[in-house]
């Protein structure tokens, strides 16, 4: 195929020119990063899997009605998707402690939380993506009170439907993070639309009953395994490749 303008090209993915005018084509690599670039390395097959999974995820919430800018997979590393202006907040939602807030609050990785917690993270490599409030969004331009509100009810959402989606496959939805981009229309109206992907690199997936670790965590803490994880995410939710390392056929139940 012939190989379209190359726009942009991030840690784990990048993006192409689409074949029409508002549209993209996203392309999954198999580099990781952590810790803001300064651990890097390769997870053999997890741009195929990311890309079905962020597609599976992407096509069930718009089902029930969270738009989004996913379009459609076009092969094994490409998906096509609408072409928005990122806003530069990530927003983390947390069921449960881990990670950067089991630290700086000291509280046990695993301690439920007593309500889902949102938190704001300004998007920059060069600052380590600082965590920032309301106040900072909106003094700065990052986004508008509108934008936020839009993106804070959609992040709601998305974690009360990816909370079930995952249970149904004895997966415990720790945390994620979700970009998010604005849509204009031919009146020149913006939509939020969730952007980028979810996939286990932005998601803290855990096994219902053993705990273990079925995320990009396994590469962060050298846990091993990274591979396998990403597989079985993928086989839990019935969308791992046929030809496939393991060529496992997945259960159907949410399929
Ligand atoms: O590291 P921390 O606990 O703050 O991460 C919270 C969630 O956000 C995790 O699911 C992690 O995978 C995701 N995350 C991300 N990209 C970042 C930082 C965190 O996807 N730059």
């Amino acid at each position: 195929m012939a190989r379209r303008r190359k726009l942009y090209e991030g840690k784990a993915k990048v993006l192409y020119e689409g074949p029409e005018p508002g549209t993209l084509i996203q392309y999954f690599k198999d580099d990781a990063t952590a810790f803001n670039n300064q651990k890097k390395g390769i997870i053999t097959g997890k741009g195929v899997l990311n890309n079905r999974i962020s597609e599976f995820l992407m096509t069930r919430l718009s089902e029930i009605g969270v738009p989004t800018h996913f379009m459609r997979r076009l092969n094994m590393r490409e998906q096509l998707v609408r072409e928005v202006e990122i806003i530069p907040i990530e927003i983390v939602v947390r069921n449960v402690a881990a990670g950067s807030l089991a630290e700086r609050f000291g509280i046990e990785e695993g301690t439920v939380l007593p309500r889902s917690i949102i938190e704001y993270y300004y998007k920059s490599d060069e600052l380590g993506s600082p965590m920032v409030t309301e106040e900072h969004i909106t003094a700065f331009g990052w986004a508008a009170t509108q934008d936020l509100d839009d993106m804070v009810s959609l992040a709601l959402r998305v974690n009360d439907f990816l909370n079930g989606l995952f249970l149904g496959v004895g997966v415990r939805l720790v945390d994620f993070k979700l970009e998010f981009g604005r849509l204009y229309n031919e009146h020149d109206e913006i939509q939020i639309v969730v952007a980028d992907e979810i996939s286990p690199d932005n998601c803290r997936l855990w096994d219902i009953r053993t705990n273990e670790k079925m995320d990009k965590d396994r590469f962060r803490k050298d846990l091993g395994a990274v591979e396998e994880a990403y597989q079985e995410i993928a086989r839990r939710l019935g969308v791992l490749p046929e030809a496939g390392p393991m060529d496992l056929k997945g259960p159907q139940a949410m399929q």
